[in-house]
Formats: structure tokens, C-alpha cells, sequence
């Protein structure tokens, strides 16, 4: 086993060398932002860049684990198994905690009996927490953030219609499957092909705290692939089909 190790950043608690996964030899750190473990595979800002929020989403770790055998990543997955993390004493979507309103509105709802001392208390410790999360997870100025999630029976593209600002929907009947994306561009290319496809640029609907809202906002190019839990091989399918449509 080659040991090319990458350099670990203070906050590394433990590293781990994983080779043989295909063609590239992955370095695994675990690393803590805004007191979320997250698995950190490859080192460093890329012009692409990937992630899986949800640690639920089983199905979604998979695909980009089988993606990045032949890429270089970086990768940032989420670590546990459900789809809230706990953050500054409370339980949070970690999707929900890219704005101040959007973290007091999921703190808000799953804990429900802290009174405004610990709201304002865990909101102030993540606005400082979230500049280092971001820079960690966005990639290179240009670059793509590729984000992986799976939805169940409720969720589904038909959600996003009202938020979007165009739609390419091929698919409308296998609304499960599908790419949002907040630039213009790459939703263009992304239309090109037989998937379902919406493009969120403008700031319409409620502020959520959603990392895409984010991305739109500050101009970063972002791309969310949802698929339906357990279909492992679309979701691969898409990735790829996502890599060979938007080239760097
Ligand atoms: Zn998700």
C-alpha cells in the first residue's frame, strides 16, 4: 500500500489510508465544521467539488462513493445516520443552517421548547462557525459543488416548480429524479439531456437556509442530484451524466 498521505488540518481527529478503491487512492480525514463529523475524502479546494448532507441518505454515499473511485474529490459526507445533526445543543437540518433565518427556523421546529436565550445563544455560535464551513465546502472560484441527496414518497421535483425559475421536465412522471441547478448555464446544458432538470438563480420562495439558496445567492455554481432512496444505479447514471454535460 502506497502511503501518499495528504496534509491533515488541525481540526483532523483521526486519518485513514484507503487504497484499492479503484483508480485513485483516497485519504479519509474526519473532520468537525460547525460541530458536524463530516468524512473527508481528498484534500484541499477543486474546481469540483461534492457532498452528501443527509446522512440518512445511504443510498446517495454510495453513488459518490462509486463516482469518486476515478476522481480526486474533494468530498465532504456527513457521519451518523439520521437526517438532523445536533449543532450548539439543539437539533437542526444540516440543510437549513446556510442563513441565520433559516437555522432559526429548523432549531425553531425540532426544538421546540427552547425559549429565546438558547435560540439566540446557538444561532450566534453557528453565524460564527458558518464563514469556516463555507470555505471549506465551496469549491475553487468557477468550480461546480455537486450535492447528492435521495427523497422518499413525499418529496419530489413537483416541490421545486414553484421555487424554480425554468423547468425541463422529460420525466414528469419519475418526479423523484432530478437535477437542480442554480446557474443558468449549466441548466442549460443539463436541459439537453432526457432528465429532469429545474434552475433556481433568483432568491424566490421562502428563505430556508438551503445550501442552493446560498450558492445562488453568492453566485456559486451549484447542482443538487435527488434521487429516490435505494436507486443506486440512476444516481450513479446521473453523476455521470452530470460530469460529461457540465466539463470543467
Ligand atoms: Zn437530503
Amino acid at each position: 500500500m502506497a502511503s501518499a498521505s495528504l496534509p491533515s488540518t488541525p481540526l483532523t481527529r483521526r486519518s485513514l489510508l484507503f487504497a484499492g478503491f479503484g483508480l485513485i487512492q483516497h485519504h479519509l480525514d474526519v473532520v468537525v465544521l460547525a460541530g458536524i463529523e463530516f468524512e473527508s475524502w481528498g484534500a484541499g479546494r477543486g474546481p469540483r467539488s461534492y457532498l452528501r448532507i443527509h446522512s440518512n441518505e445511504q443510498t446517495a454515499k454510495e453513488a459518490l462513493l462509486a463516482h469518486l473511485a476515478a476522481r480526486p474529490g474533494p468530498a465532504l459526507l456527513v457521519r451518523g445516520s439520521s437526517r438532523n445533526v445536533t449543532v450548539a445543543g439543539g437539533r437542526l437540518d444540516p440543510n437549513r443552517m446556510f442563513t441565520r433565518e433559516g437555522a432559526e427556523k429548523s432549531y425553531r421546529r425540532l426544538n421546540p421548547e427552547w425559549g429565546p436565550a438558547e435560540m439566540a445563544k446557538a444561532l450566534d455560535w453557528l453565524d460564527r462557525e458558518r464563514p469556516r464551513l463555507l470555505e471549506r465546502l465551496l469549491p475553487e472560484k468557477g468550480g461546480l459543488l455537486i450535492s447528492a441527496h435521495n427523497n422518499s414518497e413525499g418529496y419530489s421535483v413537483e416541490d421545486e416548480v414553484a421555487s424554480s425559475d425554468r423547468l425541463h421536465l422529460p420525466r414528469r412522471r419519475e418526479p423523484h429524479e432530478f437535477f437542480l441547478a442554480t446557474s443558468e448555464s449549466d441548466f442549460k446544458k443539463l436541459a439537453q439531456g432526457p432528465y429532469n432538470v429545474v434552475l433556481q438563480s433568483g432568491q424566490k420562495g421562502d428563505e430556508d437556509g438551503s445550501l442552493s439558496r446560498t450558492c445562488a445567492r453568492l453566485g456559486v455554481r451549484y447542482v443538487n442530484l435527488e434521487v429516490g432512496s435505494g436507486k443506486l444505479a440512476m444516481q450513479i447514471e446521473m453523476l455521470g451524466f452530470l460530469e460529461k454535460a457540465l466539463p470543467e
